[in-house]
C-alpha cells in the first residue's frame, strides 16, 4: 500500500476543520424520538446551505463530485471536532441516494434526490424480515401486481427509525416460485400509506432505534420499482456496497477519540485498589496501550482501503474485516471504559451520552447490517479462500 495526501487534500482538510470550528452543532444531539430526528435533519440542512452536503455524490445530482478520500477527511475531522455523524439520515444519503442515482429512473431522481441532499426527511431500510435476516434472500413481503400497483401483504423487522422515516427503501417477493435470489423487487414505499403499521420496539440500550412494520393491502404504484421487477436482489447489493466508504471510516475516527478520553480518565481516576491511578493499574495500562496500538491498525487498514479505491479497485471482502474488527474494538474500548469508572458508568456521559448507555446502545454494530458470524464466513470464504460452511 501507499498512501498520501496530496496538497488539495490538505487543503481540503484545512477548510473542513475552519468551517466545523465555526459551525458544528452547539447543542448535544437528543438520544431519541422525534428531537433526535429535527437536529439531524437542521444539521443535514445546515452542510446543505454551506455547499457540503454530498461530498461524493455526482456533481449533476448536486453533489461535490469528490472521492472517498474526501469522504475520509471529512469524517476524520468530524471526529476530531466532535461534530455529528449523519444519525438517522443514513438510509437516505448512504443507501437509497446512491441506489436510485445508480439504478433510478430521471423521474424518481428528480423526485427524491433533491429532499435527500437537502435534509428535508428520513428514509428507512425495510430489507430485514422474521426468519430473514443474515439469509436476506428468503425474505416473503408478498407483492402482486394489480393494474400500475404492487400490493403488499406481511411484514419486516428491525427497520431503523421506521416511525420517523418518509420513505423506505423496501425489498419484496415479487416472484414467489422462482429460484429465491430472483424474484425480488426493490421498492420504494412512501411510509404514509393507508394499510402500513408501525410499531416501535424499546433497546436494552432504552430507546426505540428500530420497529416491526406490517402491510396490509399497501399499495404502491409500479413506477416506484427501481431497476426491474423481480431484479431486485442485484439492485439490493449495489445498495450495501456504498455502505463501504462511509460507515468504518467515520466509526473508526470516533473510536480514537474514545479511547483518548478513557487515556485521560485513567489519569484522573483511581484504579481498582483505590490508591494508585487507574493507568498505573497493570491491566488496564496494558489494555489501554493495545487499544492505541489497535487504533493505528485499523487506521493502517482503512487507508488501504481507500488507497484500493483511489487505484479503482472495489474493496470488496475486506470491507467486512474492516467493519468487524473495528466494532470488536468498540466493545472491548466500551467494557473497559466501564472497568475504569466502574460504578459511576451508571451517572456519568461520555462523547454520546452515558457510559453504560454507550456500551449496551454499541453491540448492535455486531449484528445489525451483517452479524459477526456472517462476517467472519465472508472473510474465510473470500479472503482466505477456507471452505464454505454448511
Ligand atoms: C440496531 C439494529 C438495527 C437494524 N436496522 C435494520 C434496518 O434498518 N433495516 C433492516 O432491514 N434490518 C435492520 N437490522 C437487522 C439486521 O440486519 C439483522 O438483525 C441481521 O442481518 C441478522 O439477522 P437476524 O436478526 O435475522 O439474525 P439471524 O439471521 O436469525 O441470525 C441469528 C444468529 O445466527 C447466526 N447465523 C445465522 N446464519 C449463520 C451462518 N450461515 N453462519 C454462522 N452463523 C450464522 C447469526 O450470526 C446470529 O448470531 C438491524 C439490526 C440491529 C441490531
Amino acid at each position: 500500500m501507499e498512501f498520501a495526501f496530496s496538497a488539495e487534500e490538505n487543503q481540503f482538510r484545512d477548510k473542513v476543520r475552519t468551517w466545523l470550528a465555526e459551525n458544528k452543532p452547539s447543542e448535544a444531539r437528543p438520544h431519541d424520538g422525534v428531537p433526535m430526528r429535527e437536529f439531524d435533519l437542521a444539521w443535514q440542512q445546515r452542510k446543505y446551505e454551506s455547499g457540503w452536503a454530498g461530498i461524493n455524490w455526482p456533481k449533476e445530482y448536486g453533489g461535490q463530485g469528490l472521492s472517498l478520500v474526501e469522504q475520509m477527511i471529512w469524517h476524520e475531522e468530524c471526529a476530531r471536532a466532535r461534530a455529528p455523524g449523519v444519525g438517522c439520515l443514513s438510509i437516505a444519503l448512504n443507501h437509497a441516494g446512491p441506489t436510485i442515482i445508480l439504478t433510478g429512473t430521471e423521474e424518481q431522481k428528480a423526485t427524491y434526490l433533491p429532499s435527500i441532499l437537502r435534509g428535508e426527511l428520513v428514509w428507512c431500510q425495510g430489507f430485514s424480515e422474521p426468519g430473514a435476516g443474515s439469509d436476506l434472500a428468503g425474505l416473503r413481503l408478498k407483492a402482486t401486481i394489480d393494474g400500475n400497483h404492487l400490493v403488499l401483504n406481511g411484514q419486516k423487522i428491525w427497520t431503523s427509525h421506521a416511525h420517523l422515516a418518509t420513505y423506505q427503501e423496501t425489498l419484496v417477493r415479487t416472484g414467489p416460485t422462482t429460484p429465491k435470489h430472483k424474484g425480488i423487487t426493490w421498492l420504494i414505499v412512501d411510509m404514509r400509506t393507508p394499510g402500513i403499521r408501525i410499531r416501535p420496539i424499546r433497546t436494552m440500550a432504552n430507546n426505540y432505534h428500530f420497529c416491526e412494520v406490517f402491510y396490509d393491502n399497501v399499495r404502491v404504484p409500479l413506477s416506484n420499482v427501481v431497476g426491474e421487477v423481480d431484479n431486485g436482489w442485484r439492485v439490493a447489493m449495489s445498495t450495501l456496497s456504498f455502505e463501504r466508504g462511509s460507515l468504518t471510516v467515520g466509526r473508526a475516527a470516533d473510536l480514537r477519540y474514545v479511547v483518548e478520553k478513557l487515556i485521560d480518565m485513567a489519569h484522573e481516576r483511581s484504579g481498582p485498589d483505590g490508591r494508585k491511578a487507574a493507568i498505573d493499574d497493570d491491566d488496564i495500562g496494558v489494555r489501554l496501550a493495545i487499544l492505541r496500538a489497535e487504533i493505528a491498525a485499523l487506521q493502517a487498514m482503512n487507508y488501504e482501503t481507500m488507497s484500493k479505491d483511489r487505484q479503482g479497485q472495489a474493496p470488496g471482502a475486506e470491507a467486512s474485516m474492516d467493519f468487524l474488527y473495528c466494532s470488536e474494538l468498540l466493545q472491548r474500548a466500551r467494557l473497559l471504559a466501564l472497568d475504569i469508572l466502574g460504578a459511576d458508568a451508571l451517572e456519568l456521559s461520555g462523547e454520546t451520552g452515558n457510559w453504560t448507555i454507550s456500551y449496551l446502545d454499541d453491540r448492535h454494530y455486531l449484528i445489525a447490517g451483517g452479524s459477526a458470524e456472517i462476517r467472519r464466513n465472508i472473510i474465510a470464504e473470500r479472503i482466505l479462500g477456507l471452505p464454505r460452511s454448511s
